[in-house]
């Protein structure tokens, strides 16, 4: 395994460098399997002997941890400096097939940037993290991944007082729209030039000798939010805190925190119940999307003239309804573009909406669908059966217009319309074993939602709607 640190190496004054702070008594308590394959790891690098490396006692050679500074708007107010106050770069790994993995350790200790924090993380959050990022990689959304979790019995405050745990994750990147505005803002317009010259260099190599790279790359960075937002609303992800720290330039997911999949229906959802407004509300996401994109063409402003800023972001609402229609008609089993899809289905979410309809169920079941009979397999889940047979009978014309047969559209819409999702109650049921050093329930969570689209008959429990506590619980958003 080969690791450097580019960003220490190319990015001097964006950062400090230092060690994690180890944990008392740390012990590696899970691992991404898959994802330990995808980086070239077998399994004798998560036996017990190798938990210094986990727990970031020790460091592979090439390593040269750094906490990154950043800024960033957070709930719409402009916070000031940020930066990694608990998560520490270790480096970066070179993969055989030419992408490099950044290696992060959060819950690494006090840094430069920890504010009033401790510097750690809770097991809790951890996991939630870790069952996140998997789940949302599986279902095919860009996002950071989690290769392990070390537990310790450093006790960690929070509401009350829980164990202090370290997450490895990996992404391509950990830029974020906050790196930029940080160094716009403190009037260092070299420094935000530099930062673009880095990541066109080691992310968009193919624009080096444009030139008009830069706004060629803020088109890119604007569509790829674009579609990573799309992708979210189709599956019923809601972040829950998109600050423009936590908004990564490459388009992925970042920083999982009081997130959630929706259960019922509700546009409105908030999972962040800090979020008193409703600002990243499951609904308004695509639009505080475009708001954080604002936020990070005034700090690109130096680079690129109002026209060409402009020019870039009027994409974003194209880029999205494109790419959020294409995953929808999906969902919905369309093959053919129609004008009148949207109010088939605007037709369905309004009826879901008013019944409080399970999302993720709702479009599974609706994969049962065979063309030639009256009685839709959902027409059961409906109390207002009148309104749910005239919209049926609309799908039901629709479908027989493609001509396309049964069997060969619902084994593509259970393609896209997935039987399990990361519910919270399912999490938190991980969570609450795993406390007691027992990952059992983790380890077959994991397992599900790994394959989140296959018909497993052993994973039915993991399928079903959650039970009325576990709709009503309210997740701690300290983490
Ligand atoms: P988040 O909402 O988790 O994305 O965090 C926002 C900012 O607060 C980031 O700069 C974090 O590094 C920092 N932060 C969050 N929790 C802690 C903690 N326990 N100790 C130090 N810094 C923290
Ligand atoms: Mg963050």
């Amino acid at each position: 395994m080969h690791f450097n640190n580019s960003w220490h190496d190319e990015l001097a004054g964006f950062y400090t460098a230092l060690n994690p702070t180890p944990l008392k008594n740390p012990r590696l308590l899970y691992h991404s399997a898959p994802l330990a394959r995808e980086l070239g790891l077998d399994e004798s690098w998560f036996t017990a002997d190798k938990t210094a490396i986990w727990s970031g006692a020790q460091q592979l050679p090439g390593m040269q941890p750094l906490a990154q500074v950043y800024s960033g708007h957070q709930f719409g107010v402009w916070a000031g400096q940020l930066g990694d106050g608990r998560g520490i770069l270790l480096g970066e790994q070179q993969l055989d097939d030419g992408r490099k993995m950044d290696w992060h350790l959060k819950g690494a200790g006090l840094t430069p940037y920890s504010r009033m924090g401790d510097g750690r993380a809770v097991l809790r959050s951890s996991l939630r993290e870790f069952l996140a990022s998997e789940a949302m990689h599986h279902l095919g959304i860009p996002t950071s991944r989690a290769l392990t979790v070390v537990t310790s019995d450093e006790p960690v405050q929070r509401e009350t007082t829980e164990r202090g745990a370290m997450l490895l994750r990996v992404a391509e990147s950990h830029a974020r729209f906050g790196h930029f505005e940080h160094f716009f803002y403190a009037q260092q317009p070299e420094k935000v030039r530099q930062l673009a010259d880095y990541l066109i260099r080691h992310h968009w190599p193919h624009l080096q000798e444009e030139q008009d790279r830069y706004l060629l790359w803020f088109r890119d960075v604007v569509r790829r939010t674009a579609r990573l937002i799309a992708q979210w609303q189709s599956v019923g992800f809601a972040h829950g805190v998109m600050n423009t720290d936590n908004m990564s330039v490459l388009g992925i997911t970042l920083d999982y925190g009081p997130y959630g999949f929706l259960d019922d229906y509700k546009p409105d959802f908030i999972c962040n119940h800090s979020d008193y407004q409703g600002r990243y509300s499951f609904d308004n996401q695509p639009v505080v999307g475009l708001w954080n994109l604002n936020r990070l063409a005034h700090a690109l402003s130096g680079l690129l003239d109002t026209a060409q800023l402009k020019q870039a972001l009027a994409e974003y609402e194209p880029e999205l309804m494109q790419c959020w229609g294409d995953r929808m008609r999906a969902k919905l089993g369309l093959l053919t573009q129609d004008k009148d899809d949207n109010n088939i289905l605007t037709g369905l979410l309004s009826l879901m909406t008013k019944e409080g309809s399970d999302y993720t169920l709702t479009f599974r079941m609706l994969c049962d669908t065979e063309q030639q009979q009256s009685r839709s397999p959902l027409r059961d889940e409906f109390i207002d059966r009148e309104a749910f047979d005239s919209w049926y009978n609309i799908y039901r014309q629709r479908l027989l217009q493609e001509e396309s047969d049964d069997a060969t559209r619902q084994q593509k819409m259970k393609q896209v319309n997935p039987a399990v999702v990361l519910r919270n109650y399912l999490a938190q049921q991980a969570i609450e074993q795993a406390e007691q050093d027992d990952v059992s329930v983790l380890a077959r969570l994991h397992q599900a939602l790994i394959r989140p689209f296959d018909d497993a008959p052993e994973f039915a429990d993991l399928m079903r709607r959650p039970p009325d506590w576990g709709k009503k619980l309210e997740v701690s958003c300290s983490s």
